[in-house]
């Protein structure tokens, strides 16, 4: 039997460990321990996806599959790097997948990007959505116009829960910290600011689709900018199916009738930031102008000032480094997943922030194919129980299923899916009861 470590329980994690079990065979066994540092499992699907949207939510119940099967055990509340290194998990097991995301937001790297309320989209996602890490970040919705940069998904789903009526979100899992917040905010305004065109945004169709079904909000794209990037997409030649729908969303967004309603949302392209004004806090967003030419996206010599109290900045994520691994553009050094020797990466570190939670299992499987491929002699070793200190809280599948069942218990009393315990030492203590 082969010793397999993964190191990250979020997606990519969980799809690794199911494409080992699927391997199986009488002759190739496996026996896989899910590390992870939070005393949760489950990574973005659980600290990522948006409240509002709680199908996404569901592929959770596959992951609870792969943790029952037999050959699993999950090691949550332990630390790559602190509680265990790279080092010891190399030596004891035959494979080590690190799974461990991209958690860090990439920086605009403008003047007044460190003022007080410019927050990365990394730490906002996290603390609407009760990451015990960024459950105390100090957020201020005591404005009328919040701006969020970036013209992906992630910058939608920020600006749609800054954007919609907080009721909307009473009967989801949102943390309670953020729903209180959501309630008080004087937010009216939530622009989207891209900097290239329509035709380049990275939203995707289902999620643009959903902007005009908004009950309280009205969404506004300008026509014309819709229009313009319709008429340069054409001017290249065949168009992407994707990109068809895309526009076509937009432009519907742009002629859809709007309601009487004092909540807003519009997405402008073509604007790129170049400075962010205030005394500590933000106050105001200076942007230029930029424009499309033989293909290229460029800077006018024109300018534009937004008054805005909130920036939220969803432009990207980096991998965080471990010792032992070097980061190169924002991922884990590797080929086709091979770090080295018999360290392996998968997910997000691997090939960047981008794709959908299904992008994970063939990412994953092709990887978990790779290391089957260099697969020796079983090791003979301990696991990693005799690598942790006397005393460790480690939060395994059973205290998992604890927190998770109370969780889901106190959803239940308040008629929503769960609410999330956001306090690191009460989640352990759920896991203990
Ligand atoms: P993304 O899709 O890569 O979008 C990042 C956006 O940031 C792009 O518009 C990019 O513009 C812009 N950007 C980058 N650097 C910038 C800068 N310096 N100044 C201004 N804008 C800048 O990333 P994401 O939104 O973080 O999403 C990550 C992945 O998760 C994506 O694959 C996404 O589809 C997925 N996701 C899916 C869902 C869902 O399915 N519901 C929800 C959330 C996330 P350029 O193109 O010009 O670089």
């Amino acid at each position: 039997m082969y010793k397999i470590a993964i190191v990250g329980a979020g997606p990519a994690g969980y799809f690794t460990a199911q494409a080992f079990q699927n391997a199986q065979t009488e002759d190739l066994t496996f026996a896989i321990d899910m590390i992870e540092r939070l005393p949760t499992p489950w990574g973005l699907v659980r600290s990522g996806v948006a409240p509002d949207h709680p199908k996404i939510r569901t592929v959770s119940k596959v992951f609870e599959k792969i943790a029952k099967t037999e050959g699993f055990r999950l090691f949550a509340n332990v630390e790559l790097g602190k509680d265990v290194s790279l080092k010891d998990l190399r030596e004891r097991y035959d494979a080590v997948v690190l799974a461990t995301g991209s958690p860090k937001g990439r920086k605009l790297g403008i003047p007044g990007e460190e003022l007080t309320n410019c927050i990365s989209a990394a730490e906002f996602v996290p603390w609407y959505n009760a990451h015990p890490d960024y459950a105390n970040i100090e957020v201020d919705l005591d404005t009328d116009t919040a701006i969020v940069i970036g013209a992906g998904n992630v910058a939608m789903d920020v600006a749609r829960l800054l954007a919609i009526d907080p009721t909307e979100l009473d009967l989801t899992d949102i943390a309670e910290h953020a729903l209180v917040k959501f309630k008080q905010s004087k937010i009216r305004k939530v622009i989207i600011c891209g900097r290239r065109g329509a035709e380049h945004a990275a939203f995707t169709a289902p999620e643009l689709r959903d902007l005009p079904k908004l009950k309280d909000t009205n969404v506004f794209i300008d026509k014309e900018q819709i229009s313009q990037a319709t008429y340069r997409i054409k001017e290249r030649g065949e168009v992407e199916k994707d990109l068809r729908n895309n526009l076509e969303a937009m432009r519907l967004i742009a002629e859809h009738e709007k309601k009487e309603v004092e909540r807003n949302l519009e997405i402008k392209f073509l604007v790129a930031p170049i400075q962010i004004n205030g005394g500590t806090k933000v106050k105001e967003i200076v942007f230029t102008i930029n424009e499309v030419k033989d293909g290229k996206v460029i800077a006018t010599d024109k300018t534009f000032t937004i008054k805005a109290g909130l920036v939220v900045t969803a432009i990207g994520y980096d991998a965080v480094k471990y010792p032992g691994i070097n980061i190169e553009n924002g991922r884990i050094a590797n080929i086709a997943g091979h770090v080295e020797h018999n360290v392996y990466v998968t997910g997000w570190a691997k090939r960047g922030p981008i794709g959908i939670i299904g992008t994970n299992k063939s990412d994953s499987n092709d990887v978990v194919e790779l290391i089957i491929s260099n697969l020796t002699e079983p090791k003979v070793s301990e696991g990693i129980s005799s690598l942790l200190k006397s005393g460790h809280e480690v939060i395994d599948q059973i205290s998992w299923e604890k927190i998770n069942a109370s969780e889901v218990i106190s959803g239940a009393i308040a008629g929503k899916p769960r609410v999330k315990e956001v306090d690191w030492r009460r989640l352990i203590n759920l896991g203990r009861s």
